[in-house]
């Protein structure tokens, strides 16, 4: 597997929640970030059905814009009741002519659990691919998971998009509830993250 030795790294996301975690991620590794929303790099077309594939697509736009490695997250949430609904479509559920509502989409889901009649408790898992890219063309990517079920109405005002209608497996609290530090030590990203470390940070 290839290791990153660069000090430079940019985060191919337009996402300022994931900016976010991702970079308090990197910390600990001295990396220097930018985003790719910073560098002003157009945001590519996500055309593929999985993760993993929208995944590369961003990691490789990014890295061969700016000539310098580029990590991606694509993520989303999936509903067992929904057969995995909204999937890679999870931030698509959020649009509206005037920018993305996570509430309406929180609602969107949990709309449809109710007509299906979904037995609770509505099992759902957040994943996260990440892929590190390298102007070369090179690349490597790593899932993470992690499983909870909905709850509504929503709680919490921390984090991001889904965040208030997610409690993990075995928490009393939802994503939107806990101390960032806490939900940064079980997420599907941090569960990615980790894989990443191992693989191309020297573990
Ligand atoms: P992407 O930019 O196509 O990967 O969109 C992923 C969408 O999934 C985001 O817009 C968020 O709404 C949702 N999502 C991904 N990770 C998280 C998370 O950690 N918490 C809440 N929502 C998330």
């Amino acid at each position: 597997m290839r290791q990153f030795d660069g000090k430079e790294l940019i985060i191919a996301s337009h996402n300022a929640g994931k900016v976010r975690e991702i970079g308090r991620l990197l910390e600990p590794f001295g990396v220097e970030v930018k985003s790719a929303g910073d560098m002003g790099l157009v945001e590519p077309e996500e055309t593929e059905s999985t993760f993993a594939g929208n995944a590369r697509i961003k990691a490789h736009a990014a890295a061969k814009a700016t000539g310098l490695p580029a990590l991606s997250d694509d993520s989303g949430l999936s509903v067992d009741a929904l057969d995995g609904a909204p999937g890679v479509y999870t931030a698509d559920w959020a649009e509206t002519p005037d920018g993305r509502d996570f509430k309406m989409a929180m609602k969107k889901v949990w709309t449809r659990c109710e007509k299906i009649g979904a037995p609770e408790p509505r099992i759902a898992r957040f994943h996260c691919l990440l892929c590190l890219a390298w102007p070369d063309g090179h690349d490597e990517v790593f899932d993470g998971i992690v499983e909870g079920h909905l709850v509504w109405p929503i709680r919490g005002e921390n984090g991001f998009g889904f965040d208030p209608m997610f409690q993990p497996l075995d928490e009393t609290e939802t994503f939107g509830e806990m101390e960032p530090e806490r939900k940064h030590g079980m997420s599907h990203r941090a569960d990615a993250f980790a894989k990443l470390v191992a693989g191309c940070f020297g573990g």
